[in-house]
């Protein structure tokens, strides 16, 4: 098999490395990747099978089994890694699954992390209802307010935890600023950069240690299938692997190939979805029934400075509050016709949700009101139709109000 991995890929630009990183060519000398549907390899002899099992560092890399090594798999991993400079990336079975490998690999009992208020819900159940159990002490901060993420430092904390842009309020963490305390305090700064992805924003350069990926958002782009990353540096990476080897959450072989397919439209996409994101955030501003708009690629948001340095690009989530509430935001919802009723995001088509009852239903309303969760807020992940299409059906909801 040849490797189209030369110096000359280092110094590419990352739209380049996107669609040239990590291809494992075979001797077939098929153009696009292969899917490398196998659970095991053939060893050559009895000793290869001997030295490949015992880790002998000639035989290093070489395939084993495909819960710990599959070429489709290291593939993606590559190409992902390149894109975040990481030195080095581990794939996982979903977005939850990396972060609950990146949980098992680096915390014992008695550790404590630091979360930020406003993570995904799972990240909050994994932490709230699965760490505790095993004697792991979590406190939750407001993402904004470094000086909560400082002061809330214990001997014992291990992780930092957040999530940059938040859901759905589009909050921004200053993640250098983070990265001074974690540094301090001796933990790894963790940053789930589901939302901007490489293309928009690089957390290991501001600092980050690890950063989690849900692949099945915008790396995959249509909706297809479930996949994760962790990526970060050689040795906690190797880490991970050890962990993921063992346990098993690893990701499939044929969603690695659909997740690389995806990786090669990622740029153009990017600045597609943030392009309809920021016109449309600027379009709902001037309508009446909307009270507030929050869109971090607004000047009015309070994350506005942090986000114009540390991203480059808004993204493709938008929030917006309706004045008469519940009634008013379902009315709305259920009056759109294009828009898809759905809670995932990251895809070419725009999606629309009420966070209240359905992606934070769980929170009590005192925790909701606290995250700034009101009744009349809807969630629009804005997809890569034209945007007057989009503009079109929210014109049908604001008449139905
Ligand atoms: C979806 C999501 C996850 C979880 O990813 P899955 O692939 O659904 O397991 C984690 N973080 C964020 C920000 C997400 O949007």
């Amino acid at each position: 098999m040849t490797q189209d991995r030369g110096k000359w890929l280092d110094d590419a630009m990352p739209e380049t490395r996107a669609i040239r990183a990590g291809i494992c060519r075979t001797s077939e000398g098929e153009h696009s990747e292969p899917i490398f549907t196998t659970s095991s390899y053939i060893f050559d002899s009895a000793e290869d099978a001997a030295a490949r099992f015992s880790g002998d560092s000639e035989a290093q890399g070489s395939n084993v089994y495909s819960r710990y090594t599959n070429p489709t798999v290291r593939g993606f991993c590559q190409r992902l890694a390149a894109l975040e400079g990481g030195e080095a990336c581990e794939a996982t079975a979903s977005g939850m699954a990396a972060i609950l490998s990146v949980c098992m690999t680096f915390l014992h009992t008695g550790d404590h992390i630091i979360c930020s208020r406003d993570v995904f819900g799972s990240t909050l159940g994994l932490f709230e209802k699965y760490l505790s159990k095993f004697g792991i002490d979590i406190s939750f901060v407001p993402l904004n307010n470094t000086e909560a993420w400082r002061h809330a430092v214990k001997p014992t904390t291990r992780l930092l935890y957040c999530e940059t842009p938040s859901n759905p309020l589009c909050e921004i963490a200053d993640i250098a600023g983070l990265s001074g305390i974690a540094r301090e305090a001796g933990a790894r700064l963790v940053v789930d950069n589901c939302f901007c992805t490489p293309v928009l924003q690089q957390p290991l350069k501001h600092g980050a240690d690890i950063i989690i990926h849900s692949a099945t958002k915008y790396l995959d782009g249509q909706g297809r299938v479930m996949g994760g990353a962790v990526v970060g540096n050689a040795a906690d990476m190797a880490e991970v692997n050890s962990f993921l080897r063992t346990c098993g959450p690893t990701m499939s072989s044929f969603n690695a190939w659909v997740f690389l397919k995806g990786l090669e439209t990622l740029s153009l996409r990017m600045h597609a979805h943030s392009h309809n994101a920021q016109t449309l955030a600027e379009w709902l501003q001037e309508q009446s029934p909307v009270s507030r708009v929050h869109y971090c690629g607004l000047p009015d948001h309070p994350g506005y400075d942090i986000a114009c340095r540390q991203q480059s690009g808004f993204g493709g989530v938008l929030s917006f509050e309706l004045a008469g509430g519940q009634a008013q935001a379902w009315r709305f919802i259920n009056a759109t016709q294009m828009l898809s009723l759905t809670a995932n995001l990251g895809d070419a088509k725009s999606t629309i949700v009420h966070p209240a009852t359905t992606t934070h239903g769980r929170l009590s309303s005192e925790q909701r009101q606290a995250a700034g969760i009101s009744s009349g807020l809807i969630r629009i992940a804005v997809g890569l139709e034209h945007i007057s299409d989009i503009q079109q059906d929210c014109v049908r909801a604001f008449n139905a109000l």
